[in-house]
């Protein structure tokens, strides 16, 4: 596992120390490391989003607590989207056409129209995508009864698109515990 240059990261005194949380974490802070344009210069927006994540995965989300694995997805996305790389969630990654797209592929930008689909797209449903944008944005509030499956979905699409923007993807993220 790669390890961050600089470790910013307690360990919460007191509060249960998860496995989940501890490769959630490792997810933050590699993802994190691998998205710094230049090694060793400040970059204050991605620092602000790494100590959001790290203190949501400590002490939950404003509206409560969420499972690990759904703030490191949510962190993947805002620091992708940081990078200059933010999915397409809302319209066609290739062809602009607006709304809710049903084909979902890293390679091509996030979600697809059927014309624009590559072959390998991933079916990308009206639920997931809604999830995929709720994550982006930060919106708790709409993640709050995401069931398991469509977690683990996005979760999946997540990892995929992280992996098409770092070079090798990120090797924390096959260990991440989605429960
Ligand atoms: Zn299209």
């Amino acid at each position: 596992m790669s390890q961050p240059t600089t470790c910013w990261f307690k360990l919460p005194l007191g509060a249960p120390w998860t496995y989940a949380l501890f490769t959630a974490s490792q997810v933050i802070l590699e993802g994190a490391n691998r998205l710094l344009p230049v090694d060793g210069e400040p970059a204050p927006g991605l620092y602000r989003l790494l100590l959001g994540a790290l203190a949501t995965l400590e002490s939950g989300t404003p509206l409560g607590p969420r499972p690990a694995a759904m703030i490191s997805d949510s962190f993947l996305l805002r620091a992708l989207a940081w990078a200059g790389y933010a999915p397409s969630l809302t319209s066609c990654a290739q062809c602009d056409r607006p709304g809710g797209q049903p084909y979902f592929a890293p390679a091509a930008g996030g979600a697809v129209c059927k014309t624009c689909r590559p072959s390998g797209a991933a079916t990308l449903d009206a639920v997931t995508q809604a999830y995929l944008l709720a994550l982006a944005t930060g919106d708790w509030a709409a993640t709050d009864t995401v069931s398991e499956s469509v977690q683990r979905k996005a979760g999946g699409m997540i990892a995929a698109y992280a992996a098409w923007h770092t070079e090798q993807g990120l090797r924390s993220l096959p260990y991440l515990e989605r429960d």
